[in-house]
């Protein structure tokens, strides 16, 4: 039988499930996706015994699984598996032993993988940039994720942190961030920051009211793109990848995110061909840090 693995994308909401299968080759079947409320207000141990519970009852269906992946929404240590940092979820989480005590719960190999880099390694391999061996990808959502997959995988670096896409300061003296440091992209074009400046309640508004002309909120969008654009500039020029795969709530504005979005970025781009380089908006929907982390647990073993 084709060998299973498990994927679990833990969210300040849902738990999102994904179970793949490694049919040969270089592109796994996906063969179910399901989800479950977090419950993230009860704590880490509830929070924990959830995830136990909806791997559990997913092997019950779908399994026996190889291995499995954990998705999480913030920092760990990639080697004690330990979590350092969850922004948004409530209870004593630093130094929580997340990934060994899921993997003992669920009785098989464990891998944990942030969130962001788990969707560039669904997108990569089995969504929007499949094809692409050099790929950046980017959340847009309360925070700015992102993921850089070079010859087709996803790359942690010397500390498994790497990929912090919104982390890189594009404005010396501009706002202070959630991680300390001042003018990172995330600072400056996270949705929180659109609808500011633009005077509206969310991004989601920022780019209706942009469509419909109205002249704040076509400056607040375009000042976060051409932001967005510099990062983008930025790790073509360091990295080299041609394909970047964009995804969050802020995406259903289509065209009027990707258009500005491209010229911005054809600006910026002097050292390759800007028509080599392709944007795309994600394919997976909300399944990717599931799928993701599916993919993950496949290099348990
Ligand atoms: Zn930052």
């Amino acid at each position: 039988m084709a060998e299973r693995y498990l994927g679990l994308d833990l969210g300040g909401t849902n738990i999102k499930v994904a179970v793949i299968e490694d049919v040969g080759g270089d592109t796994p079947k996906v063969l179910h996706d399901d989800k479950v409320r977090t419950q993230a207000a009860h704590g880490p141990d509830h929070v924990r015994d959830r995830l136990v519970d909806v791997g559990r009852s997913t092997a019950e269906q779908f399994g026996p699984f190889t291995g499995a992946g954990l998705g999480v929404p913030g920092l760990f240590d990639a080697e004690a598996g330990t979590i350092e940092l969850f922004p948004n979820l409530p209870g004593p989480w630093d130094g929580y032993p997340l990934r060994d005590l899921v993997g003992e719960g669920l009785g098989i190999p464990t891998n944990i993988i942030n969130d962001a880099r788990a969707f560039t390694l669904a997108e990569g391999t089995v969504g929007a940039g499949q094809g692409s061996r050099f790929m950046l990808g980017v959340t847009l959502g309360t925070g700015i994720g992102g993921g850089i997959m070079i010859d087709g995988q996803v790359h942690g670096g010397a500390f498994g942190t790497a990929g912090e896409f919104g982390h890189q300061t594009v404005e010396p003296d501009g706002p202070l961030c959630g991680c300390g440091n001042r003018g990172c992209l995330e600072a400056v074009a996270k949705g929180s920051a659109i609808a500011l400046a633009a005077g509206v309640k969310n991004a989601e508004a920022a780019y209706k009211a942009a469509g419909e002309g109205d002249p704040a909120a076509l400056r607040a969008t375009h000042e976060a793109l051409d932001y967005l654009a510099i990062g983008i500039a930025n790790v073509v020029a360091l990295v080299g990848i041609d394909t970047v795969v964009m995804g969050g709530g802020i995406m259903s504005a289509g065209a009027l995110v990707l258009d500005p979005l491209r010229s911005a970025v054809d600006e910026r781009i002097t050292l390759v061909d800007p028509a080599e380089i392709t944007i795309l908006k994600a394919a997976l929907g909300g399944k990717a840090g599931a799928i993701g982390a599916a993919l993950a647990g496949m290099s348990t073993h």
